[in-house]
């Protein structure tokens, strides 16, 4: 696999300088950080995870992770922060490939029906799922400083949401929350 070096860019792909992680894996009640803020770590690891997980849950759900998806995916992962379709066919281009941009958007699309990959709406942009085997509506903390993004996933949250909502006789058709501020390495630095 040659996913840093196919972006040119393999040693800023290996290490990233990130807010610093809060907790891993915390799980409070049914509550977990999917994502934290990331100190500064080897995010070889992430691609690698991301892409194993990617390929486990196509071959469970009978879906195929063509080249191209699986390329886009890279691309989705290539931060901790969230991509722009633009940004990635821009990056697919600077790789040689020339997708038309429908061929990009359905791959996009395929990747978050799949859950692989979350839409972050406020930001019309992706990010990559670290757990996309159990299904879940996006919970994000969103910096506005540096861009960096961390997920949650909450039941309770859904919870008192979807209650508000029969109380309101809403139908939602959304359930992803999306919180922004300042991270802790952000707010240290101001
Ligand atoms: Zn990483
Ligand atoms: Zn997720
Ligand atoms: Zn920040």
């Amino acid at each position: 696999m040659r996913v840093g070096r196919g972006l040119g860019e393999s040693a800023a792909v290996a290490v990233l300088e990130c807010p610093p992680t809060v907790a891993t894996n915390l799980t409070i009640m049914g509550s977990r950080v999917i994502t934290p803020f990331r100190g500064k770590h080897n995010h070889r690891r992430c691609l690698d995870d991301a892409l194993k997980a990617a390929e486990q849950v196509c071959a469970a759900a009978g879906l195929r992770l063509t080249p191209l998806r699986r390329q886009v995916l890279e691309l989705v992962w290539h931060r901790h922060t969230p991509a722009r379709a633009y940004e990635i066919l821009e990056r697919l281009k600077e790789l040689g490939h020339r997708p038309a941009p429908p061929t990009a958007y359905r791959a996009l699309d395929f990747l978050e029906r799949a859950g692989l990959i979350h839409r972050i709406e406020s930001l019309n942009a992706f990010v990559g799922c670290a757990d996309p085997g159990a299904r879940h509506a996006g919970q994000f903390f969103i910096c506005e400083r540096c861009d960096a993004i961390a997920e949650i996933s909450d039941p309770s949250l859904i919870d008192a949401l979807q209650g508000h909502a029969e109380r309101l006789g809403f139908l939602p058709r959304t359930r992803t929350i999306e919180v922004r501020g300042v991270c802790a390495r952000c707010s240290a630095e101001a």
